[in-house]
This record gives structure tokens, sequence and C-alpha cells, in this order.
């Protein structure tokens, strides 16, 4: 049975040790770090640089104390994601959410470079064939996965295998495009826009937030550069009027997420890759989308084992367990205590791609759990 590690988010003394950063520190340390990862070894911090707008990423604070933790190992960390926006924008978003060499102790680099396109075409499950993962992660020997706990638009859920299956790939492969990165999960069909012109009121923030500049709308019709898009799908998230969709299968969609995952954790030796969920600022929707809405749970704590279906069926757990906050999106929708609130807001299986990790064999959601005070 996997180890579950937990911290409370409440503080009940006032000292470090009892602070979320000073629970950080010995949730690695009770967690077995310093046995885990070696000397001079090379170690991925894989987390979400957020975007401009969303700020409720996991803290800088948190990653530094995760780096001090692995450079008192002895390891050499690096704090690392895909490009999601143009690399070099990208890498200013992250400074600017305040993750730079500074302030988390260790470069802050792009997994699949500048461009997206470092990456190596990995054997994937039976839906997705093949997937392009970022070339730094496919390299690196060891990872630790600190992934920001939320709701997702599409996955419902976004914990651990969202992170790694969206966020350890790349958006596309330099010869056969969006179909061999995310894109390819993103849509699970034709990945063919639907727009209907009744409900579009010209608002333009599709093609505002498109990172590619893919849209416009000559002669008030939409209109994408098929060939350039990535089929990131922010374009459609960020309609205020339903009236713009890329049709996909919600199924096949949270089992594309475990297959990716797989093929991810496919490049990493047995028990290299430590997971890090922090229940906190537990907000709706993505952190790459435009803006960070008011979380709908309130903190919960953070969550470490080296079990990725273990980590993420415990945060899951706790969640369930979890009110709905007043003045959130939660109270707008009218969900009531005791209802599975992301099931609610997103109405998405999300429980799928944790059920599909473990039939993979990724890990087990019997867990035990060990809180530390
Ligand atoms: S899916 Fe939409 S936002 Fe993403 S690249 Fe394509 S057009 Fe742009
Ligand atoms: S965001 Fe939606 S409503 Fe606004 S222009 Fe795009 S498709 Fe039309």
């Amino acid at each position: 049975m996997a180890k579950v590690y937990f911290a409370s988010a409440r503080v009940k003394k006032w000292r470090y040790e009892d602070s979320m950063p000073g629970k950080l520190e010995r949730l690695l340390r009770e967690a077995g770090v310093s046995k885990q990862f070696e000397k001079d070894e090379w170690v991925a911090v894989k987390t979400h640089f957020g975007s401009e707008g969303a700020h409720r990423i996991v803290r800088p604070v948190f990653l530094r104390k995760v780096v001090n933790e692995l450079k008192s190992a002895g390891s050499k960390p690096f704090v690392t994601d895909t490009v999601r926006i143009k690399g070099l924008d990208y890498l200013e978003v992250a400074n600017q959410n305040g993750i730079n060499h500074l302030s988390v102790g260790a470069p802050v680099v792009i997994a699949d470079g500048l461009y997206g396109h470092d990456n190596v075409m990995v054997k994937a499950g039976e839906l997705l064939g093949e997937i392009a993962v970022a070339s730094l992660i496919h390299d690196v020997p060891a990872m630790v996965v600190c992934s920001h706990v939320k709701g997702h638009i599409n996955a419902g859920y976004a914990g651990a295998i969202k992170n790694l299956a969206m966020g350890a790939v790349s958006a596309g492969h330099r010869h056969c495009g969006w179909k061999c990165g995310r894109g390819a999960m993103h849509t699970m069909g034709e990945g063919k826009f639907v727009w209907d012109s009744e409900k579009c009121a010209l608002c333009y923030q599709c093609a505002e937030v498109c990172p590619l500049d893919c849209i416009d709308f000559e002669k008030d019709t939409f209109n994408y550069k098929n060939e350039r898009c990535w089929r990131c799908g922010r374009c459609t998230r960020v309609c205020p009027e339903g009236a713009l969709s890329l049709p996909g299968d919600d199924q096949l969609f949270m089992k594309s997420l475990a297959e990716s995952t797989q093929a991810v954790l496919g490049t990493f030796q047995q028990n290299k890759v430590l997971y890090v969920n922090f229940l906190m600022e537990i907000q709706p929707e993505c952190d790459c989308m435009p803006a960070a809405e008011v979380p709908v749970i309130q903190d919960i704590g953070i969550v470490v084992s080296s079990d990725i279906v273990a980590v993420e069926q415990a945060s899951i757990d706790m969640l369930l367990k979890a009110k709905p906050l007043p003045g959130s999106l939660a109270a707008d929708e009218k969900i009531k205590e005791g209802a599975d609130i992301l099931l609610e807001l997103h109405k998405k299986p999300y429980i799928l791609q944790v059920q599909e990790a473990e039939r993979l064999g990724l890990g087990s959601p019997e867990y035990e759990l060990i809180e530390i005070e």
C-alpha cells in the first residue's frame, strides 16, 4: 500500500515549523527525499508557470523549499515547464509570477525549448499511439512533480496526472504538429472547430487569447490557421457565449491523459519521481487561463507520495469532503455541501483519469495516510 504524507493548511502554532513552507520541508523529509534522489543527480522540478493573469500557481516559496531539500540531498535541481505560449514570453510570465533563479534557488528552464520543438516521440497507448515528450523531461533521470490542484474545463479535476499528461509533453511536434502533442488529447477527434454564428457576439476574446495569433474574423466570420493552430483549446474556453467548441469525447480524453502520463513516466526508472500536490487556492479553472478565479474550496493542505495514483486518489478524497466556498463560482452554481464540487462545476467524469492510470499500472488507489502535525 502506498504511503501518502499530508500536512493540513490550518496553522495551529505560530512558529515556522507549523507554517506551510515549514510543513512542506517536514513532509519532504518524511517522504525520504534524501534517499530517493542521489548526489549530483539532475532533478526536474516540474511545475506550471501560470499565465500573465493567472497568479494562483504553486507559489515560488514552495518551489524554493523543494529545491532546497533536493540540494540538501546533494542533487542538482532545476525548475521547468513546457511552452504554453511562445517560450521567451512564457519565461517572462514565470518571472512575473515570481518564478526565477533568484526566487527558487535553481535555474528556470523551458523543458521543450523556446520554440516548443525540442521533444522526443515516445510510444503511448492505443489511443495516442505516440506522444512528443519534452526532451528535457525525457532525458532527466529524476523529477519532483509539483502540481496545483484545481478544476479544469476539460479534465474536471487537474492534479499530477494532468500536470504530466499535458505539461510534460509539447504542444506539437516539429513535423507532425498538434496531432503528436497535447492537442491530440484536447481534441480526441477530428480537431475541427465548431463555430455558431448565431451565438457569436463578435467579442474577439477567442482571438485575443490565442498564443499563436491563429484567429481572425474577416467579414465577421471565424477563421483560423489550421496548420499553425496547436488545438490548445484556450479560445474555446474563454468564449462567453458558448459559440466556439472543439468537439471531443470526455471518456477518451480522460483515458488519453493516463496514456500520456504513462509515456512520460516510462522515461524514468522506478521510484525516481515524487509527487507534491498543493490543495491550495483551488480555483475552478486551469492555471493557463487568462485570469484566476477565486477558490471554490478552502485551502486543504499539501499531499506527497511516490505513487501518482495514490497522491491523486488521496487529493480527490479530500476534495470530496470539502465544502463549497461562499462568494465563489460554486456558490453561484448553488452547489450544496456534500456534493462533488468539481464534478458539479464541470460535469466531467474526472475520476476516469485516475482509474485508467491504475489500470495502466502506474500506481494504486489504496494508500496509508500519514499526517504530520
Ligand atoms: S486552439 Fe485556439 S487558442 Fe489554441 S492555438 Fe488554436 S486557435 Fe489558438
Ligand atoms: S469568443 Fe466566442 S463570442 Fe467572442 S468572438 Fe469568439 S466565438 Fe464569438
